[in-house]
């Protein structure tokens, strides 16, 4: 049987394939450090190992069908990726003149079908292992040059984290691995459609990986409109779920918020956010649409985005108004996946 490598850690490397310590180590940063999935230029590999991992094992799960560049985009990119199985997922690369942050997905489209979700129209086919999160990470930096400067990750690309719950947690103790990519815990986010259960036991885990809900609406009938999940946990439960986190974390948590033109952009909207916002005392992450076809969203013009920031800043709330990148090579997410499944 073939021995995956990319979701064992180290210790799980040499254990499974009977190995010293430092040779696990030595395999994992070959494959995580260096994004080298070829057993052959593992130089500091004897012969003898190099060709037992050939004959026992696989380095790498995905398949790179395709990568996007935007050029408008200041070098934004998005890799879709063949797994064994035949499905496909995406991920996203978003360069920034201070950092790189990675947008991973943790499965093969959601159950969650929130109304102007490209990844929630195609439904769910199944979780990811792992291995299979950390390595869209390990390929959409393979020809990055980032120096000392690790990159941040977000856990907001296809699927729902919480609901893949286990793997998302594997795949992030991955990511920070020091033989790894070493990457620090307030460096991830993971971003949650609103899983109480996952965000009740996100809060007993020991490490300072920061929590955002895609909050997009701030009374139940409109989010259940936009995000069908909200009737399993309207917002009083979550929001219930959410004090508790920050009370028993002492984190500060971010409400995600897509701003939809006419939908969800009005000053009344601002008011009922900054409620919810100044209880928990959270961040607000401000994000124009990136237009679906088919989907009847758009995003609300530049001004009206900005006097929405201004409405939550001058109420004392810390927003962000994120610039909206890739649209021209279809940076939401879901939407290359969509595009390759209609063609293919
Ligand atoms: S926005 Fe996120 S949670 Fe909602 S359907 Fe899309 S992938 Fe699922």
């Amino acid at each position: 049987m073939t021995t995956q490598l990319t979701p064992l850690n180290p210790a799980e490397i040499a254990e499974s394939l009977n190995l010293k310590p430092f040779q696990g180590k030595q395999i994992f940063r070959w494959l995580h450090q260096k994004q080298v999935f070829d057993f052959d230029r593992m130089s500091d590999l004897s012969k003898d190992l190099r060709k037992r991992l050939t004959e026992e094992c696989a380095a790498s799960q995905l398949e790179l069908v395709r990568m996007s560049a935007s050029p408008r985009s200041n070098g934004t990119k998005k890799a879709l990726f063949r797994l064994a199985d035949g499905e496909t997922v995406e991920s996203v690369l978003i360069r920034d003149r201070e950092r790189t942050t990675l947008c991973l997905s943790t499965q093969v489209g959601c159950a969650v079908k929130c109304a102007f979700c490209a990844t929630g129209l195609s439904g769910y086919t199944r979780n990811l292992n792992p291995g299979e999160i950390v390595e869209q990470a390990l390929y959409l930096l393979q020809d990055e040059k980032l120096g000392e400067k690790t990159p941040n990750i977000v856990y907001m690309g296809m699927g729902e984290p919480f609901r893949n719950y286990d793997a998302t947690i594997k795949s992030i103790k991955l990511l920070m691995a020091p033989e790894g990519l070493g990457i620090g815990a307030r460096r991830i986010t993971v971003s949650t459609a609103g899983e109480v259960k996952g965000i009740e036991r996100f809060a007993s885990e020991e490490w300072q990986v920061r929590l955002s809900v895609s909050l997009h609406a701030a009374n139940d009938e409109l989010r259940t409109k936009l995000v069908p999940l909200n009737k399993k946990y309207p917002i009083e439960v979550l929001m219930k779920a959410i004090r508790d986190y920050v009370e028993q974390t002492g984190r500060q948590m971010t409400f995600e918020w897509t701003l939809l033109d006419g939908v969800n952009d009005s000053p009344q909207d601002a008011e009922e956010l900054i409620g919810l916002a100044t209880r928990v005392k959270a961040m607000v992450n401000l994000i124009p649409y990136n237009p679906v076809s088919g989907l009847g969203f758009a995003p609300p013009p530049l001004d009206r985005c900005q006097a929405f920031r201004d409405a939550l800043e001058e109420a004392g709330v810390n927003a962000t108004l994120r610039r909206e990148r890739g649209q021209d090579i279809d940076a939401a997410c879901g939407q290359l996946r969509r595009q390759h499944l209609a063609t293919a």
